[in-house]
């Protein structure tokens, strides 16, 4: 947690079956890891709690006496215990089902606590099986499945002043109630915890107040505690963002003033399509950011088929006009000879080499000479342009295309390539839209440019669901494929594998031999060379082949405008943005364009939810938070990480939006103010959390 730890092993505060127990069940190890076992709800806890507002399904606690107990059997042989309790205020019952457990220790005049779900049965409240505890006159034993108190001392006492009894996730062999009186206790020993930021933030409780109301709240329930530890891990994102865009403004980057008749004129002049006022808009703001010599720290994000590569030349070539290279980092060899050929096709003026991974020695070596001697003017190239023997004659602006795909520590090695310690600008391009929150969290140190409209002409895409279960709507998307291809169009059609049944070599060759066999077919996927590939690719945005089977590799930035058609056999194998990025291959052109989503998922099963969702709006923003809301934060960033992060554990990076604006700001002035401090705080982050924040 910022700026706190409590280092204490758990077997030096608790008894060594416990702390051993803990560690198994949980894998905690110190009294700090335990604390931060939020408790997933709190049930209201003391004498009257059955009172009016208790809801069924509530989760209860109390102490009371048991009145009278009564014992009967079921039609089909159960043996029921019915306890009937008086808390002092309300009388209910507690039953239990063939437990000689329970008739054996609670007697008519027990005293326990109880905790259970609230049920009412006619209008009686309930508790069915309910945890209990005993509670010990002098001198006797504590018994029942709340024991675990008696470890920690006198349990009455331990639970007599409690407001709110914590529910914690568990385990079958980790139960709540031995959880919560480990933690019950861990806190009696825990000193005060000093406030990270030396003064209680305004409007919230202490941090120390915060860490223990969590887990035991006070009549005001734990609300207050649950928003002062999320502002703490929203202001951990903030000073990481503040910190970062710190250092950028640290550095000096080239100044890269537009030159009056350079490339970049030539090609706004000489450009076959009018920009749309979007486009136009972002030129103006990378002209003003590259005109500076501080660095462009630029992210811009654009629905798919906005016109993203087309600006982004805009920028590279006022860097080339101004005498400088640029690096354009793509996540595939398939997206790398893309844009290479689109360049080339937008603007034949300058020189733009392309470098991958997997090309020939020789034409590498050519290349490498290119770029070091500067010569290439433009190079677009894959992970391979992050490598040590990459060298830049001189270096001015990185453009990162479809930036989830890489971290920020790639960003950072080949921003680290510039030329007399100056800093190239970066300009970052996303199709997958990042919700306000985000932007301000994760991508916090980037300012954010935004493409909403595609250009004119554009017709929506039309999206059909069509499930296994229906056969003769699969036959249908076939013969629909079959249409568009005689019309002159081409089609995709994408497989969740290579191999095996459904995969793309065996759909390849169905497709190829049944109702394709007069037209060309060919496929891609990642088992295949670069050359392999790019031959493909070429073929196809050549028009030489009609119908491409592919594996997702065409998923980002693929630009076919004749392609009006795809086909995403066994859908549920993808996720929200992955769908929504694979149906932007198609609708590129001025044609009108289907993407027909196939599905093997069971009628109104979550997958075909989903699939459904996706087919019923193409608006990208809509879909990321639909995406979010599904799914972990850290996934949505592209990342293979769970997202389930120390750093956002409470925090909703959607819906805590006030939260994250405050501690944003806050983060800001702290940095602004107290440099030292915050990097202080942040060095003691979790290490995972870090690398976390390094990959989004
Ligand atoms: P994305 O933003 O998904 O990367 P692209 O840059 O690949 O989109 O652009 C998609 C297609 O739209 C390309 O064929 C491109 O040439 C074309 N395009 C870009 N801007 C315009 C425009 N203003 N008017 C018409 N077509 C455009
Ligand atoms: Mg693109």
């Amino acid at each position: 947690m910022l700026g706190w730890t409590d280092d204490r092993k758990l077997a030096d505060v608790l008894p060594d079956k416990e702390a051993k127990a803990l560690t198994k069940a949980l894998g905690y190890v110190t009294c700090h890891d335990l604390l931060e076992h939020t408790p997933r709800a709190w049930s209201r806890h003391g004498s009257g709690v059955l009172a009016e507002d208790a809801l069924e399904g509530d989760m209860i606690t109390c102490v009371g006496e048991v009145i009278a107990v009564r014992e009967f059997h079921t039609r089909d042989g159960k043996t029921v215990t019915r306890l009937t309790i008086n808390d002092g205020r309300t009388v209910f019952t507690a039953s239990f089902f063939n437990s000689a457990y329970v008739t054996r220790l609670l007697r008519q005049g027990s005293k326990a606590m109880f905790s259970g779900k609230l049920k009412f049965y006619r209008g009686e409240p309930q508790l069915q099986h309910p945890d209990f505890l005993i509670l010990p006159g002098p001198g006797e034993k504590a018994a029942g499945s709340l024991k675990a108190f008696t470890l920690y001392g006198d349990p009455d006492e331990q639970l007599r002043d409690l407001d709110f009894v914590p529910i914690y996730p568990a385990t079958a062999k980790m139960a709540s109630w031995r959880i919560m009186a480990a933690i019950r206790h861990i806190l009696r020993t825990l000193d005060p915890v000093p406030e990270p930021l030396g003064e209680v933030p305004a409007g919230h409780v202490s941090f120390d107040e915060a860490i223990r109301g969590v887990h035991f709240p006070g009549p005001e329930g734990p609300e207050p505690h649950l928003e002062r530890l999320k502002y703490n891990e929203a202001l951990t994102l903030g000073l990481v963002m503040a910190l970062r865009r710190l250092e950028t403004l640290r550095r000096t980057a080239p100044a890269l003033p537009p030159v009056e008749d350079g490339h970049r004129t030539r090609l706004l002049s000489g450009l076959p399509f009018e920009l749309t006022d979007g486009q136009r808009t972002v030129i103006a703001e990378l002209e003003q950011d590259l005109s500076q010599g501080e660095p462009m720290s630029r992210l811009l994000q654009g629905e798919v088929g906005s016109g993203k590569t087309v600006v982004s030349l805009v920028a590279m070539l006022q860097a080339v006009d101004a005498g400088r290279q640029c690096a354009l980092l793509a996540p595939t060899e398939v997206l790398v000879a893309q844009h290479a050929r689109t360049l080339t096709g937008l603007y034949t003026g300058v020189k733009i080499v392309a470098l991958t991974g997997s090309m020939p020695v020789a034409a590498k070596r050519q290349a490498l000479l290119d770029i070091v001697s500067g010569e290439a003017d433009i190079v677009v190239g894959t992970h391979a342009l992050i490598q040590d023997t990459v060298e830049f004659f001189d270096l001015g602006l990185v453009v990162v295309d479809e930036q989830h795909r890489f971290g920020v520590e790639q960003r950072a090695r080949l921003r680290a390539k510039g030329r007399d310690g100056k800093t190239p600008h970066l300009l970052v391009m996303t199709a997958t839209p990042i919700p306000r929150t985000i932007a301000m969290t994760v991508f916090g140190d980037l300012e954010v440019s935004t493409l909403r409209e595609l250009p004119d002409g554009r017709r929506p895409i039309e999206s059909v669901v069509v499930p296994e279960y229906k056969p003769a709507w699969v036959r249908r998307a076939i013969t629909r494929i079959g249409e568009e291809v005689e019309a002159g169009r081409q089609a995709y059609v994408v497989c969740p594998r290579i191999d095996g049944e459904g995969g793309v070599l065996e759909v390849f060759d169905i497709l190829g031999r049944g109702p394709f066999r007069n037209f060309v077919v060919g496929y891609l996927h990642g088992r295949m060379s670069g050359e392999e590939k790019d031959s493909v690719m070429s073929r196809f945005a050549a028009g030489e082949i009609h119908i491409l089977v592919a594996t997702t590799v065409i998923e980002v930035g693929v630009d076919v405008p004749n392609a009006t058609v795809m086909l995403i056999r066994e859908a549920e194998n993808f996720g929200v943005s992955q769908l929504h990025q694979l149906r932007g291959r198609v609708g590129r052109g001025g044609h009108a364009s289907l993407c027909i989503f196939h599905t093997l998922a069971e009628e109104n099963s979550e997958a075909d939810r989903r699939i459904r969702d996706v087919a019923a709006t193409s608006d990208g923003f809509q879909l990321a938070e639909l995406d979010l809301i599904h799914r972990q934060e850290g996934d949505v960033l592209g990342t293979s990480q769970s997202g389930t992060t120390r750093t956002v554990r409470l925090l909703n990076l959607l819906e805590d939006y006030a939260i994250i604006e405050r501690a944003t700001s806050d983060a800001a002035v702290l940095v602004g103010r107290h440099p030292l401090l915050a990097q202080r705080l942040v060095l003691e982050i979790d290490r995972t959390d870090r690398e976390f924040l390094e990959k989004s």
